[in-house]
């Protein structure tokens, strides 16, 4: 079980001091140049042994993601940018983050930029999260009046700048590349890779793209040793991660659990259980609205990772758990979300502009139970022509609930067909 000492985030636990005093109180900040000295390749290098995976979603490797960058200048600048563009449904932790801990995302700005050689880091914050781009701005303003960025960051001799930006409230911009042209002041739509962000990002110059809670971890990791961090979790799967649980439970919360945690026990423990009980569970979507929903018998033993959420056709995602009791009209539930994503789609790539308008419509006849059995099977096949053949993921993100939808539910629907065929016939 992990103890509270070993939570990064101590703000979700009634410590709600955000500001520089209050961060520093918790160790924040605390002798930030002796990280620089540990050199940018050493820095990478420590991330690289903690083993931390990104946790925006993709789950690629921290470290790994920053060895990307270039080594030597070939004139042009390089730059972190940070993704704080939260708005996979279900999702709100990075937006606790900025809330309640913003100097410990300023802090692996610096501590991150410099190992990746970077002059500035720009936080492109999404347009809605209003309180936590005020309070970030605040931030900043008190680390550059502590010398802690700017000119000598924390005495490091290094010079580093942040800057806040606000984005307009588009989902598509959570894309590393669409954020990146949107950063730029052009229309959020993602771009082709390659050329991937590390050769031609922000401005045509080197730029990694950062989750916000993966840069928030990295000085606390860094700080206490790589070691800790991967002794928690699960091989390949390791550190300490934050879940967001709503829907169907007596207490929907933020918080801070190990890696490889049992669905079931983060469920019971931290938001007060199923309503009605477990035994009234449905379905749970482990990780937004972009993955697969899993039904309750798979729920009761897996576990909260990468790969344990893999092995069962699902995934970690943004790790927003999204819980849906017996009383949940399940396709209904999915058509939401599809619409969800018909409206997202920046409408470049003809299988996810056409395809995503194709699939609610399919999804509405499917709750009103007016569509036919056979369009159950034309369903999945035309989610199989969108996954993976569109220049971004918000294709995969569109086909993939459906396909978890029909996996697990197939008789539902082909009930709801057969009911409304009977009562039309009486
Ligand atoms: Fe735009 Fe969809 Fe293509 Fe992504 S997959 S680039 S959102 S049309």
């Amino acid at each position: 079980m992990l103890k509270d000492q070993d939570r990064i985030f101590t703000n979700l636990y009634g410590l709600h001091d955000w500001k520089l005093a209050g961060a520093k109180s918790r160790g924040v900040w605390d002798n930030t140049k002796a990280l620089i000295e540990m050199g940018n390749d050493g820095l990478i290098d420590g991330m690289k042994e903690s083993g931390l995976r990104g946790r925006g979603g993709a789950g690629f490797p921290t470290g790994l993601k920053w060895s990307f960058m270039p080594k030597e200048s070939d004139g042009r600048p390089s730059y972190l940018v940070v993704n704080a563009d939260e708005s996979e449904p279900g999702t709100c932790k990075d937006r606790e983050i900025m809330r309640f801990d913003p100097h410990r995302l300023l802090e692996g700005c610096l501590v991150a930029g410099f190992a990746m050689r970077a002059i500035a880091a720009y936080i492109y914050i999404r347009g809605e999260f209003v309180q936590e781009a005020i309070n970030l701005e605040i931030a900043i303003k008190e680390a550059y009046d502590d010398g802690l960025i700017g000119k000598n960051a924390a005495g490091s001799g290094y010079d580093f700048d942040i800057y806040l930006h606000r984005g307009a409230g588009a989902y598509i911009c959570g894309e590393e590349t669409a954020l990146i042209e949107s950063l730029e002041g052009n229309k959020g739509q993602p771009r082709l890779k390659p050329p991937f962000p590390a050769n031609v990002g922000v401005w045509g110059c080197p730029s990694t793209v950062n989750n916000v809670e993966s840069i928030a971890v990295a000085p606390e990791i860094l700080r206490r040793g790589e070691g800790w961090f991967s002794g928690l979790g699960r091989p390949n799967n390791t550190g300490t991660k934050l879940f967001c649980i709503s829907g169907h439970v007596n207490k929907p919360c933020n918080v801070e659990e190990e890696m490889g945690i049992p669905l079931k026990e983060l469920i019971e423990k931290h938001a007060g259980g199923v309503r009605g009980g477990w035994d009234n569970l449905l379905a749970i979507i482990p990780g937004g609205s972009s993955v697969p929903l899993l039904p309750k018998n798979i729920c009761d033993t897996v576990l909260m990772d990468f790969d344990s959420l893999r092995d069962v056709q699902s995934g970690l995602g943004t790790a927003a758990v999204i819980v849906m009791d017996k009383s949940t009209d399940v396709i209904r539930a999915i058509e939401r979300l599809s619409h969800f994503y018909k409206h997202e789609s920046c409408g470049q790539c003809t299988p996810c502009r056409e395809g995503t308008g194709w699939m609610w419509r399919v999804m509405q006849r499917m709750v009103s139970g007016e569509a036919e059995i056979e369009e159950i099977d034309m369903l999945i096949n035309v989610s199989k022509r969108i996954e993976g053949h569109t220049i971004c993921a918000l294709g995969d993100a569109a086909a993939w609930p459906i396909q978890g939808l029909v996996r697990h539910f197939r008789p539902v629907i082909e009930e709801r067909i057969k009911s409304r065929k009977a009562d039309k016939a009486a």
